[in-house]
């Protein structure tokens, strides 16, 4: 287990836009960075980072939280996870207490593949480095492939020794079970002898984005015909090979930062780019390109330039992956190289500078890279030369963006020399064909009838309200006389709701400020008589509204927003001073989701409108005494009204209902009273 002060330190040291700047590329947004959500296809950002909060926000999918809520969410981290990630990105030192039996027990079985697969990745890496056969076999062969010592520790290369059994053996010997052993593929089960499926090989180690060990590849150093020369993981719950991109982990930042990303096929060319100064490189490793992988690529960057070989069945391929590169709504561009050479041997034999300038040179878009491709063939026959420009419209029908289809048939008219005409005419019937397809699809997944009752009033209500008005205005059902509809209406609950949601807003900005409250006491005068006599005394934000819900007795209604509200109450009795980061922290996960969207909720105004006509709310602070005093009394003129509702109800003709009477009466005071007394805090607005 990781000691508490471990933890406090971790949260205290990362910065929220530096931990998630590593998967998603972020720009700066006013005090925010905003970016693509990770957690959604998406062309126009929605994602939010608020490093003064702490916090992000995804408003495509409704996710949000702070670091470790993020690791969590987006690299599939456990929580323990998580703050060793965020530990040792930061260089902070891990102090551990004992781990109990039952603990140990329960660590889930991906936690155990996890852990498995780093096992045999330094298991192999230190066979490669220090054991007499690893550096014979392994290590000179990776010399005579040109790898440098620095490129076999980037990517943690190993050797997997001759023995049948090494890596089984080391591993059940240090505890690991077998279970896990055969569930990742590292051992092949038999039940008198389970051995190595990687014996005798090279290693690859496969990594996630954020450097967990998913997979291995390894490549073989015999001339044996009959095995194959490249043995990849099988498919498993920790390794899904069609949504992992090899080296994504070393050429996250790169790409992002450099705003592209080379894609090539395998181990050998992402390596030997990164010993030629290149590291914005991943692989598809011995797949066609999918659509996972192309999303993956899609968080860092829109660009990618595909790098092939000059052999036809390359080339194939990746025209198929255009279209998918396309579809995605990214930009592509395409770079071969010369006859006989990949990109590893080419890179190997090219200096930096040469290298960087071929790149750059010999990158095409698609069109003209299927131009260059099948031109030479298609000069002389027009059959041949009209397939070749409905190959190249029917990519461009996969570019979502118009404009951007538009140039690109622009460009195609002019490098094939035919009229726009026929080209975009011939555009509109592939997209009217698509369109038919996707509409048909959708038709057969759709349930026959569905009735949506306005039950679930978290989605309905809130974003209704005045976006460019962050100050709560009155409910539209505001009285005049107090006195309540029988039933519910949606409209109630959704006042209330949002007025629920509104207490917690100001409890987690301004709780712990301090402001005038006006307070209404009873006094004798000197005549004698009992008269109301207001003054106004600072209270801190978070003692009003408790005090003043604790006046009438009542409690939020929605059961989430009271968890919340009494686990902020105490927070606050507890702790002299509010530190957001520190609040979040501790925050149960149930009641984190809500409260990071409630945070965010300001900034999604910001998002909606700062590219827009430069609206930007109005401080929330500027207005707060009075904000709360609002909020608090129409929370309390609701809360009431339910009471009084309830009491209402219980009165029956078979048992003597005096004391409700009374009490509906007193309510009913208490409400005109607040009914008063917001009719003059409304007219000052
Ligand atoms: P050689 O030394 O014979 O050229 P190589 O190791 O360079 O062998 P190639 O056959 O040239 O391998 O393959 C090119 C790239 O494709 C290499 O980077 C390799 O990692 C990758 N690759 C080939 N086959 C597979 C496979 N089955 N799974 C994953 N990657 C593969
Ligand atoms: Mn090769």
């Amino acid at each position: 287990m990781i000691s508490k002060a471990t933890i406090d330190t971790v949260f205290e040291t990362a910065r929220v836009e530096e931990v998630i700047g590593d998967f998603v590329q972020l720009k700066r947004a006013g005090s925010n960075f905003k970016g693509l959500s990770p957690f959604s296809d998406e062309r126009s950002p929605s994602f939010m980072v608020s490093p003064a909060k702490g916090i992000w926000k995804d408003f495509s999918s409704g996710k949000g939280g702070n670091s470790v809520a993020f690791l969590m969410e987006h690299s599939h981290f456990t929580y323990p996870e998580a703050i060793r990630y965020l530990a040792k990105k930061y260089n902070i030192e891990i102090e551990e207490t004992e781990q109990t039996d039952a603990e140990k027990a329960n660590m889930d079985a991906r936690e155990s593949m996890y852990l498995v697969s780093e096992f045999a990745k330094d298991y192999f890496h230190k066979t490669l480095l220090n054991t007499e056969e690893g550096k014979a076999i392994g290590l000179s062969y990776f010399k005579e492939r040109g790898f440098t010592l620095d490129a076999i520790e980037k990517f943690s290369l190993g050797y997997s020794p001759e023995a049948w059994d090494a890596l089984t053996k080391e591993a059940l010997g240090k505890g690991y079970k077998l279970e896990f052993l055969e569930s990742t593929g590292l051992t092949i089960p038999r039940e008198d002898r389970p051995f190595d499926r990687f014996k005798g090989r090279v290693m690859f180690p496969i990594q996630s984005m954020s450097g967990r060990i998913l997979g291995f590849g390894g490549r073989i150093l015999t001339n044996d015909k009959k095995a194959a020369k490249y043995l990849n993981s099988p498919e498993s719950e920790i390794y899904h090979k069609s949504k992992v991109l090899y080296g994504i982990f070393q050429a996250k930042q790169s790409i992002a930062k450099l705003n592209n990303c080379f894609l090539v096929e395998g181990y050998t060319d992402v390596i030997q780019f990164n010993q030629a100064g290149i590291e914005n490189v991943v692989a598809s490793s011995g797949t066609a390109l999918t659509p996972d992988q192309i999303r993956l690529i899609n968080r860092l960057t829109r660009n990618i330039t595909v790098l092939f070989d000059g052999d036809a069945a390359g080339l194939r391929a990746s025209v198929r992956g255009i279209d998918l590169i396309l579809e995605e709504g990214m930009n592509v561009k395409v770079c071969t190289f010369p006859d006989g050479e990949d990109p590893d041997s080419f890179a190997k034999k090219t200096p930096h500078d040469d290298l960087v300038a071929y790149l750059e040179n010999n990158a095409k878009d698609f069109i003209q890279f299927k131009a260059s491709l099948l031109m030479d063939e298609a000069k002389n026959d027009p059959i041949k030369k009209a397939d070749l420009i409905r190959d190249m419209v029917g990519s461009i029908s996969k570019i979502p963006d118009r404009i951007q289809r538009e140039v690109y048939i622009q460009e195609c008219s002019r490098i094939m020399d035919i009229s726009e005409q026929v080209l975009i005419s011939t555009l509109a019937q592939l997209i009217q064909k698509d369109a038919t397809e996707v509409a048909k699809k959708q038709k057969q997944e759709q349930k026959p009838f569905e009735v949506h009752r306005n039950q679930n009033p978290k989605n309905t209500g809130y974003s209704g309200g005045d976006p460019e008005d962050p100050r709560f205005g009155p409910p539209e059902d505001y009285p005049g006389e107090p006195g309540y509809p029988s039933e519910p209406t949606t409209e109630r609950v959704d006042v209330l709701y949002r007025l629920e949601r509104k207490i917690i807003e100001i409890l987690l900005l301004y709780g712990d400020k301090t402001e005038e409250f006006e307070n209404v006491l009873m006094k004798t005068n000197d005549e004698g008589e009992i008269v109301n006599v207001s003054e106004m005394k600072s209270y801190k934000v978070f003692q009003r509204i408790y005090l003043s819900l604790q006046e009438d007795e009542v409690e939020l209604a929605n059961p989430l927003f009271r968890g919340i509200f009494n686990d902020l109450i105490n927070y606050y009795l507890q702790n002299d001073r509010f530190s957001l980061e520190h609040y979040l922290m501790r925050l149960p996960a149930e009641y984190a989701q809500e409260v990071t969207d409630i945070l965010m909720e300001d900034e999604r105004l910001v998002m909606h409108n700062w590219e827009g006509q430069n609206i930007f709310p109005k401080s929330k602070q500027d207005t707060i005494g009075q904000n709360v005093t609002e909020t608090i009394l129409t929370l309390r003129w609701y809360l009431v009204g339910r009471i009084i509702e309830e009491l209402k109800n219980s009165i029956s003709p078979d048992k003597d209902n005096m004391e409700s009477m009374m009490m509906i009466k007193d309510y009913n005071e208490l409400t005109r009273a607040f009914s008063k007394k917001l009719g003059r805090v409304m007219s000052r607005f």
